[in-house]
């Protein structure tokens, strides 16, 4: 087989932002006035061809060879200073960023389409930059001038890059527990002390500083999250004009081994009396962090699409060279013909451009939440991003590694041997649904912060659009399939998040133990009403506008009936847990 490295899926991401979706209240508005669709496609073309031909060929060999730990430092998998290099001064680290930032000044839908392209060329390369950009979103809105000043422009250039510092051994999902401390010096800064694990590019060979973005405790503060504070604390001091002093006492002590996602370093970092400084205010750490970990959120579900979609196009390609099968007393057919290869095909493919829609369904959200007219405009599609984001975090991080797990089954033996290269999709992939959150985690903040604990408001307008656009295409008979499929769906998830509401506040576990359905539902309604948009659109006689109506309609045919089994499983009380004491659970054997 001599597939490309990487093909980036221009096409598509050209027929979701020109066809389907209407950018109108986003491109040419404040602050995005020179933005046009001319833009948008030079920039995600250029983008498409760098990671073809950058990222793309650094992928297997990071693989293969890794991140090393030696005499204390970090050092990069094989090309990934170079690669780095040509990504900084390309300017593709501060696409979305302010220009007086240094930033490119592009909305979010252009950075997404970008995101996805980077992850699926080489997902363990994409976490550096991902970090530098969404720091360098929180300091601009927390950090003291001239802090700001000094560290923004260099994370945005890329010359400088960043690291989230949360997890400790004692403190995983149990962000409250972050025992890491943070006393005062005379100067206003503070002296870090502690352990933080699982530090995603903690060093580095790539650039010359590193700014950790660290969760501590100061004296006297409340157990909880309430007493975290957050800090930077730079791998070394540096002065106004950006230039560098003392090593700080930030120190690697080694990096994990892993399952996949070798090339991004995993380090255990050493606070020995780190010099840091706080932004956000005494109290207020969790809460600042979240502008960092959202803007990572929306990425670690993008790792979902990117890693999938790039397993998918490798599959795309081996079903139509391999052949096997067909009458023996003729040459063999290519896999492609056979009816279970099609079906997966069919799977993969549906479930990929569904969630490709929701990525900019969920950006264009995020983007309109700034450009919106009106205050109550930016508002609610603030809230409809808020939503949309832990759905998007677990059901593309899942549906992917499932995608890339049948690209496997595609490739038949040949998938499990390294050559082939879609087996590594599957080891990378699987870590995407545990860090930034867990999917367990996005599951209860969708059930009960953004269901139960809002009074159902950002659902309630969730369903309201969803039904708007029932109504809108009621007289089209071409997309009857799809439209049942999306209603019948829609009339599900109403009475599984009717029956939580119902129950009283004490009775809650009963929608915990039932939320990660209840979000596999909501992720596939998602996906059922991106179909029938794209479907409506695709109304012409090119070969992608019959793939869509095709694949809208499979999707109503083939994966939509999964909703009844959800439908069961998400109702309280189907999930029965309880029913035995931890003891009698957990013996074995
Ligand atoms: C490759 C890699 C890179 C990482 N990069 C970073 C990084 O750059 N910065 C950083 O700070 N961290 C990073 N992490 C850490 C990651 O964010 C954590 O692993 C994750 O938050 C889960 O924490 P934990 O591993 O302690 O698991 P635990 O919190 O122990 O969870 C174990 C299981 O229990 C479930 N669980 C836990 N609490 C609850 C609850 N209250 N209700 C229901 N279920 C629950 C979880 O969903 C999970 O299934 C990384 C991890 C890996 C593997």
């Amino acid at each position: 087989m001599n597939a490309p490295y990487y093909v980036p899926p221009l096409e598509d991401m050209r027929f979701l932002l020109e066809e389907v979706f209407d950018l109108s209240g986003v491109f040419g508005q404040p602050p995005y006035e020179e933005i046009s669709f001319d833009i948008a496609r030079a920039v995600l073309d250029e983008g498409g061809r760098f990671a073809a031909e950058v990222l793309g060929p650094v992928n297997a060999r990071g693989d293969a060879v890794g991140a090393q730990f030696v005499d204390g430092e970090v050092r990069t998998a094989p090309g990934f200073i170079d690669a780095y290099r040509q990504y900084r001064d390309g300017g593709w680290v501060g696409l979305d960023l302010p220009p007086e930032y240094g930033g490119q000044g592009l909305p979010l839908v252009i950075q997404a389409g970008m995101a996805e392209m980077v992850t699926g060329s080489c997902m363990a390369f994409s976490m550096l930059p991902l970090m530098g950009r969404a720091a360098a979103r929180l300091l601009i809105g927390h950090a003291e001038a001239a802090l700001r000043d000094t560290v923004v422009p260099r994370l945005a250039a890329g010359e400088w890059t960043a690291t989230i510092c949360i997890s400790e051994p004692q403190a995983g999902s149990d962000v409250g527990r972050t025992a890491t401390r943070a006393t005062p010096r005379d100067d206003g800064s503070w002296s870090l002390s502690g352990t933080k694990i699982f530090i995603t590019f903690g060093d580095h060979d790539l650039a010359p500083q590193i700014i950790h973005m660290a969760l501590a405790r100061t004296p006297g503060a409340p157990v909880g999250t309430r007493g975290l504070s957050l800090f930077i604390v730079p791998k070394f001091d540096f002065a106004a004009d950006g230039a560098l002093g003392a090593r700080n006492p930030a120190i690697v002590t080694s990096i994990e081994h892993k399952m996949g996602l070798k090339a991004s370093p995993t380090c255990v970092l050493n606070f020995d009396g780190a010099r840091g400084f706080m932004v956000g205010g005494e109290g207020n750490g969790l809460k600042t962090m979240f502008d960092m970990v959202n803007v990572m959120r929306l990425e670690a579900g993008i790792h979902g699409l990117g890693v999938g979609g790039a397993a998918l196009a490798k599959a795309l390609t081996y079903v139509t060279e391999r052949l096997q099968g067909g009458n023996a007393d003729a040459p063999p057919v290519p896999l492609v013909d056979h009816a279970d290869i099609r079906r997966m095909i069919y799977t993969m493919r549906s479930r990929i451009e569904a969630m490709r829609a929701m990525m900019f369904e969920t950006a264009l959200q995020l983007d309109l939440a700034v450009t919106a007219g009106s205050a109550a405009g930016r508002a609610t599609a603030r809230e409809q991003a808020q939503w949309l984001l832990p759905i998007g975090k677990a059901f593309f991080t899942a549906t992917g590694f499932e995608v890339a797990n049948l690209a496997v089954q595609c490739f038949g033996g040949y998938g499990y041997i390294a050559e082939a290269g879609v087996e590594q999709y599957v080891r990378d992939l699987r870590v995407a649904s545990i860090y930034e959150g867990t999917n367990g985690i996005q599951a209860f903040d969708l059930v009960v912060r953004k269901l139960l604990n809002d009074e159902g408001r950002r659902y309630g307008e969730f369903v309201a659009r969803i039904r708007r656009d029932l109504e809108q295409h009621a007289a089209r008979p071409d997309l009857l399939d799809i439209r049942s499929a999306l209603a019948d769906g829609l009339a599900r998830l109403e009475r599984v998040s009717a029956a939580y509401r119902a129950l009283p506040r004490g009775q809650r576990r009963a929608a915990e133990a039932g939320a990660a359905a209840f979000l596999a539902m909501t992720g596939r309604v998602t996906s059922a009403w991106m179909w029938l948009r794209m479907a409506a659109a695709a109304t012409g006689g090119s070969a992608l506008h019959r793939r869509k109506r095709e694949l809208a309609a499979f999707y109503a045919s083939y994966l939509m009936p999964e909703l009844l089994a959800l439908e069961a499983q998400a109702m309280p009380g189907a999930a029965r847990v309880d029913g035995l004491d931890a003891e009698t659970l957990v013996s074995y054997g």
